[in-house]
């Protein structure tokens, strides 16, 4: 690995993931960490997350090759600011953010002369957050999208190489066609979760008790993704605005759809519909990217 010494400024789920991924990978880089509150730190601390932890960015980030912004999307601009005349001349800085095009903006004005900014997607992650969420393996074969904005070449290879070494897989994107893919992959499919799940709060006709003993799989799969980070998804909403609400225009007319193939009784919509989709499904599983799946052996293998 090209870095001697990494910062990694907000010790959450990705953070936390990232320090173990790095002694994972037999790295002697030293590890920095810095979190704002003191729970933070002292649990960082106690379960042996980085080399060592601050409450203050100038020694956070003092001589570092590569500082990694892991906060919160709306936030990333102001820490910058605050960051950037402690950095080191010739360092990288990236982030892990997951919307690329007002990270850019927000990042890209507070970028000193001489320093290389490299914004970083990993497509990794749970619904759990905080410093004891982390662990070595989040991101092996996951893939890791940098959309690099003009920077400099050697430092996106660097990067590149950076995030192999935590086991993931690199390719390089255009900013604005990453938040439009992720629209779709994942931010949508959020709130649709979320909305799914606020139904079932609402429907007084179904008791909460119920929801809870009878859910089945996709309600429960709901329930998962809609334990997700409060803070961390008004943040995705509010900053890949423009794609999500185009996404959910089409989803809303795809649902139209659906709903008026029930009402009029037009199986074969709904079949062919479903056909579509589950090949999608097996797409998905055949590129491994859900290696946890029950049926993840018996696709791949056919
Ligand atoms: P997390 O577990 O909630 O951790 C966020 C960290 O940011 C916490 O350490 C928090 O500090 C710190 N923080 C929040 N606001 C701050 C502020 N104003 N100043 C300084 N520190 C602040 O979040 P995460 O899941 O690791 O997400 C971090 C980033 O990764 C986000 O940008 C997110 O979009 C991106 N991402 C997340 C996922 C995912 O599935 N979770 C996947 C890929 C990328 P305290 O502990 O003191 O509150």
């Amino acid at each position: 690995m090209s870095y001697n010494r990494i910062a990694l400024i907000g010790l959450g789920l990705i953070a936390s993931s990232m320090s173990l991924a790095i002694k994972r990978s037999g790295s002697s880089a030293h590890v920095t960490g810095y979190a704002r509150s003191s729970e933070t730190r002292d649990t960082a601390r106690r379960i042996g997350l980085c080399d060592t932890i601050y409450d203050d960015f100038a020694p956070t980030v003092h001589n570092a090759d590569l500082v990694v912004l892991c906060v919160p999307v709306g936030v990333m601009g102001q820490v910058m600011e605050d960051i950037a005349p402690h950095l080191k001349s010739g360092c990288t800085i990236s982030d892990v953010g997951s919307v690329k095009r007002s990270v850019i903006d927000l990042v890209q004005p507070h970028v000193p002369e001489g320093i290389h900014f490299v914004p970083a997607h990993p497509l990794a992650g749970t619904e759990h957050s905080g410093p004891k969420s982390g662990f070595a393996e989040l991101f092996d074969s996951r893939w890791c999208l940098l959309t690099p904005n003009g920077a400099n070449s050697i430092a996106i290879q660097n990067l590149a190489n950076f995030w192999k070494s935590l086991g993931a897989k690199v390719e390089e994107m255009d900013p604005d066609h990453h938040d439009l893919v992720l629209a779709v992959t994942s931010h949508a499919p959020h709130l649709i979760a979320y909305t799914m799940v606020g139904v079932a709060d609402d429907l007084k006709r179904v008791t909460n008790s119920e929801v809870i003993n009878f859910s089945a799989t996709g309600f429960r799969d709901f329930t998962r993704i809609a334990a997700s980070d409060p803070t961390m998804w008004r943040d995705v909403f509010l900053s890949n605005r423009d794609a999500t609400l185009e996404i959910l225009g089409r989803f809303t007319e795809e649902l139209f759809a659906l709903q008026r193939a029930i009402r009029t009784g037009d199986g074969d919509l709904l079949h062919d519909y479903f056909s579509r989709t589950r090949s999608i499904r097996r797409g998905i599983i055949e590129a491994g990217q859900d290696t946890d799946a029950p049926d993840f052996g018996r696709i791949k293998n056919k």
